[in-house]
């Protein structure tokens, strides 16, 4: 029985689509926990690049610094390559990805080599001002990247994360004027995706302006519903 559910849900990708600071890297973390699947966030991947110095990293750095969108070909070899790896045998959360149409579209034929059906696509909504709002705040644990927000989700310890004190730090790409950047851009390139999934996936809008645990619930009655448990 165990194993059937094991392999019912090796079938299943989880796509969370939405704007900078909709949420999604805060609901992937605990979903992914929850589900036991791997959480792939290409911007986390990028930033680890570039934290390490790497060549990628290199190219990425002032990129991301604009705001601006990776090339499509960095970031499929990248996710092609992450997507080989063991722990995403179980199924897996992507998170800020796909974010433009070709990386869409090679998604859905990788999806079909790898053996899975149709990405269970999540578009998550949310109100612009609650956007900026939440990206000002947003602050990230320097170690493990848990994501905090100074006044809607503090640390216990003021600058110090929870789970192993280290430094909150805020990302750089979280300044007012790269924030109206990043959602023109959204507007522009990735917001097209959620048209492209209503007609060739499986999509559902959730309304994720409501507080963290709620969200958390609806993501949840999603995947259930799809046998992804
Ligand atoms: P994304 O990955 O979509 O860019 P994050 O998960 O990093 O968004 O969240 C952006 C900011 O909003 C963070 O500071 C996070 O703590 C906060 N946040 C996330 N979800 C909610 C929510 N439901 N209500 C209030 N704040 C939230
Ligand atoms: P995020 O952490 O998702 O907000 O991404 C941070 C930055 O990384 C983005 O503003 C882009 O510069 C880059 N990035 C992340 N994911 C992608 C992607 N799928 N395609 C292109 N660029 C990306």
């Amino acid at each position: 029985m165990d194993e059937a559910r094991g392999n019912a849900r090796a079938r299943h990708a989880v796509i969370f689509l939405g704007p900078p600071g909709a949420g999604k890297g805060t609901q992937a973390k605990e979903v992914a926990h929850r589900q036991a699947v791997a959480h792939l966030s290409t911007g986390d991947m990028f930033r680890e690049h570039v934290s390490q110095g790497t060549e990628l990293g290199l190219r990425a750095k002032p990129i991301m610094a604009r705001g601006e969108l990776v090339p499509d070909e960095i970031v499929l070899g990248m996710i092609e390559e992450r997507l080989m790896r063991p722990d995403c045998a179980s199924g897996f959360v992507l998170d800020g990805f796909p974010r433009t149409l070709p990386q869409a579209e090679q998604m859905d034929r990788k999806l079909v080599t790898l053996g899975y059906g149709k990405p269970v696509v999540i578009h998550f909504v949310v109100d612009r001002s609650s956007l900026l709002r939440r990206l000002t705040g947003r602050r990230m644990c320097a170690v493990c990247g848990r994501i905090y927000h100074i006044y809607d989700r503090p640390s216990r310890m003021p600058g110090l994360c929870d789970d192993d004190g280290g430094a909150l730090m805020q990302r750089q790409d979280d300044t007012e004027a790269v924030i109206k950047d990043r959602l023109a851009v959204y507007d522009r390139q990735t917001e097209p995706l959620v048209e492209y999934y209503r007609t060739h996936g499986k999509l559902w809008e959730l309304d994720a302006g409501a507080e963290v645990e709620s969200v958390t619930k609806a993501v949840m009655k999603i995947l259930d519903g799809n046998g992804n448990r």
